[in-house]
């Protein structure tokens, strides 16, 4: 049996990640503030004040972290972000400012943020690991395109989950996920890779590594890289990324009660 050199097997896990999403950026605005209009000139009598009906209470889902915006040309999860806020989720991004105003993959410098959260010389990994220090994940997810998937598929740290599987199971009526998504070494089935504990010891040890490893690593939850073709239009990428978080919530709450 042919050995395979272990930096070839840290290689292609790392390639896992390495999705970069083809679609031009069209970064939402915000909504503008809504106007409230005064009246006071027209009522000389003060009355109390006409209040709108109180918006409703968002939900709050502590713990439960979603990133966007990592690859600059992978926007899709960033353009929810505003759906997600919404629904009361906690949602950092763009992890990559630049790279999502350019509808480039790689920082303004060349280098694949996705790969720098081992080292500390990547101002906007430092940004990051600031930003969840201060919102400390119980569960992430981040949110990403593969211009070659075929299919959706969910890539998780935290081996001993499983709610990556669930959250395939319970989607896989709406979505076909890649049945065998593989990267050289690493294989996975129906929809989900779940290196083991090995695989991430060795991608521990290579210091070469992604956000969703860190957040795993450093905080000791499981994080889960969503990703689906860059392919499909914008809008279903959209709704496919809501679609995903909304079920990893439900999960991830139902299991923590
Ligand atoms: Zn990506």
């Amino acid at each position: 049996m042919k050995t395979i050199p272990f930096f070839l097997i840290g290689l292609s896990i790392l390639a896992i990640a390495a999705c970069a999403g083809s679609r031009t950026p069209a970064p939402r605005g915000d909504d503008p503030a809504p106007v409230v209009a005064d009246d006071s000139a027209c009522n000389p009598t003060p009355e109390p004040e006409s209040e709108r009906d109180p918006e409703p209470e968002t939900p709050s889902h502590p713990g439960f972290i979603v990133t966007t915006g990592v690859h600059g040309n992978e926007p899709s999860g960033y353009l929810i972000k505003p759906d997600l806020e919404a629904l009361g989720f906690t949602v950092y991004g763009p992890c990559n400012p630049w790279g999502i105003e350019n509808n480039r993959r790689h920082l303004e410098d060349g280098r694949d943020l996705n790969r720098m959260f081992g080292r500390d010389d990547c101002p906007e990994a430092e940004t990051i690991k600031q930003w969840l220090a201060d919102n400390p994940p119980k569960f992430l997810l981040d949110l990403h395109e593969d211009p070659d998937g075929t299919a959706p598929y969910l890539i998780q740290h935290g081996p001993d989950d499983d709610i990556g599987r669930r959250i395939v199971d319970a989607l896989k009526d709406e979505y076909e996920f890649d049945p065998e998504p593989q990267f050289m070494m690493v294989k996975g089935e129906d929809g989900l890779l779940n290196p083991d504990g090995k695989t991430l010891a060795m991608m521990a040890f290579m210091k070469i590594y992604g956000l969703g490893f860190y957040a795993w690593a450093t905080y000791k939850c499981t994080a889960i890289v969503v990703e689906c073709p860059g392919s499909w239009p914008e809008e279903k990428r959209k709704a496919y990324h809501l679609k995903v978080v909304k079920t990893a919530a439900r999960l991830f709450e139902e299991s923590n009660d």
